[in-house]
């Protein structure tokens, strides 16, 4: 049975779908002004994870992300460049998925534009003002969130003895004339020179929170199983949401709130605005794979920071590299017919652990630390040639069962050029001739660990591809 921290109840709880066998996730998708970091990143492999393991427990899953394109940076960027919002927007969606695909994440079911869900977050925002949420000023409509009981059920903070009158800036949008500090916009009124919506509530655009709220509900019902995100979303993002939808229908809005924690840098959180990040461009460009930034984000649970360095990602391209190894060496194994007891018994019980773990509210240190015990032991039943037919067949299976989760056992090697590889050997050839064996071996080392085999032969060094 699967079990979940659930950041509303703020318990360990078993899952149940609302339906049961097919899970409604909602997860807020990248805000488009940008190349996303891997920070960012973290979020997304975790709801693939989470998509990903609920399928391995035999659910249909019906995932929703959004795009956030259209927001004050978004704004700016545009007009700085003189293209439209799609325009402008278009092009980091793009890169987005560029990143996301080359991570291994599976696409969501349903991927959604927060611009072109408009009409939808009209009709929640009257609903909202016909069951009394809302106030008006200046042309905006702002949520009163004294309205609503529940407000702070998610973030557990108090809300009581706001200073009213106060303008503070609490979030992305940038709040003026409302009646209480917390309060939030739902509808802004058009500025000059900024793009616009003609609605019934006026010119303007929506505030962040509403567009989640609409395109969560329109996609997957007034309520519905699983919302994820960030931790920064708790509030006021998360919390917002809930009085919003649960402000217009007046049913529970999200049985599970799964929050992932922040992917760190020395102390602090991986962010645009502290300079501190890595986009996944700037680690390839630095010759790391992608199954290997996968790796890395997947290996601590979500429920724990993360710290980031190059050194740990080394370490996680070699683990990568020795899996990949590993699942090819296996493949190639020849095995007489037959099957062995003790095979069925390490898959058995290597699933059980697996399983176990991942059922322990994601638990991917210890499902990990399973599969790196499976490897190892069956490693050692490779070198000693005990394995046959049948066992081969069922390994590799568990394997694939494995990474129908994880997806870390894959090609991680990156090809190198032709070019590349006599450039490298004809550069150790004159580091030995200069008697320099430091150098001609690091050279050698590096080939090795690119797959490129070398052989000395009288007629000069041969190359090959393991
Ligand atoms: P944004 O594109 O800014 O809307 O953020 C996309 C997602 O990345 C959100 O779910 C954030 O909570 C998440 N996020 C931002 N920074 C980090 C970080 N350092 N570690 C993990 N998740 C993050
Ligand atoms: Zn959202």
């Amino acid at each position: 049975m699967l079990k979940l921290y659930n950041t509303l109840t703020n318990q360990v709880e078993e899952f149940k779908p609302i339906e049961e066998n097919k899970v409604r996730v909602y997860v807020c998708g990248p805000t488009v002004h940008d190349f996303a970091h891997i920070g960012n990143f973290r979020t997304f492999l975790f709801a693939d994870l989470l998509r990903r393991y609920l399928k391995f427990k035999g659910y249909q899953v019906h995932h929703v992300m959004n795009i956030t394109d259209v927001d004050d940076k978004i704004i700016r960027k545009s007009v700085e460049k003189g293209q439209t919002l799609r325009e402008y927007t278009q092009i980091y969606t793009d890169y987005f998925f560029e990143d996301f695909d080359a991570l291994g994440a599976e696409r969501p079911e349903e991927i959604l534009r927060a611009t072109d869900h408009i009409p939808e977050m009209i009709e929640i925002i009257k609903r909202l003002s016909a069951n009394g949420h809302t106030y008006q000023s200046d042309g905006s409509t702002y949520y009163r969130i004294n309205t609503f009981t529940g407000y702070g059920k998610l973030s557990k903070m108090n809300f009581e003895g706001n200073v009213t009158g106060a303008s503070e800036r609490v979030d992305s949008d940038e709040y003026e004339a409302k009646e209480n500090a917390r309060d939030f916009v739902l509808w802004k009124a058009v500025k000059p020179g900024e793009p616009f919506w003609e609605t019934d509530l006026g010119q303007g655009r929506p505030g962040w929170h509403i567009e989640c709220s609409a395109m969560s509900m329109k996609a997957l019902g007034e309520t519905f199983d699983i919302h994820a995100g960030g931790i920064d979303l708790v509030f006021p993002h998360h919390e917002n949401e809930i009085a919003q939808s649960e402000g217009a229908t007046g049913k529970p809005f999200v049985h599970y709130w799964v929050h992932a924690e922040f992917l760190m840098v020395e102390g602090q959180k991986m962010s645009k605005s502290l300079g501190n990040f890595f986009t996944f461009r700037d680690l390839v460009e630095k010759g790391y794979t992608p199954r290997a930034i996968r790796y890395l984000l997947l290996s601590a649970p979500h429920h724990k920071q993360l710290n980031f360095t190059l050194e740990g990602l080394r370490g996680a391209e070699s683990t990568v590299a020795r899996l990949n190894d590993f699942k090819l060496r296996l493949n190639e194994a020849a095995v007489e017919d037959g099957e062995t007891p003790a095979t069925a018994e390490l898959i058995a019980r290597s699933l059980k652990r697996f399983e176990d773990a991942m059922d322990d509210d994601l638990n991917t240190a210890e499902a990990l630390a399973a599969v790196h015990d499976f490897v190892r032991e069956t490693n050692s039943a490779l070198a000693q040639g005990s394995l046959k037919a049948d066992d081969k067949k069922a390994l590799l299976a568990a394997v694939d069962r494995f990474d129908s989760v994880f997806s870390i056992f894959g090609e991680v090697k990156k090809e190198m050029l032709d070019s590349e590889i006599q450039a490298l050997i004809d550069e150790r050839q004159a580091a030995r001739k200069a008697k320099n064996f430091a150098r001609s071996d690091e050279i050698r080392n590096q080939l090795t660990e690119m797959g490129i085999i070398l052989e000395d032969t009288k007629d000069g060094v041969r190359w090959r591809r393991k």
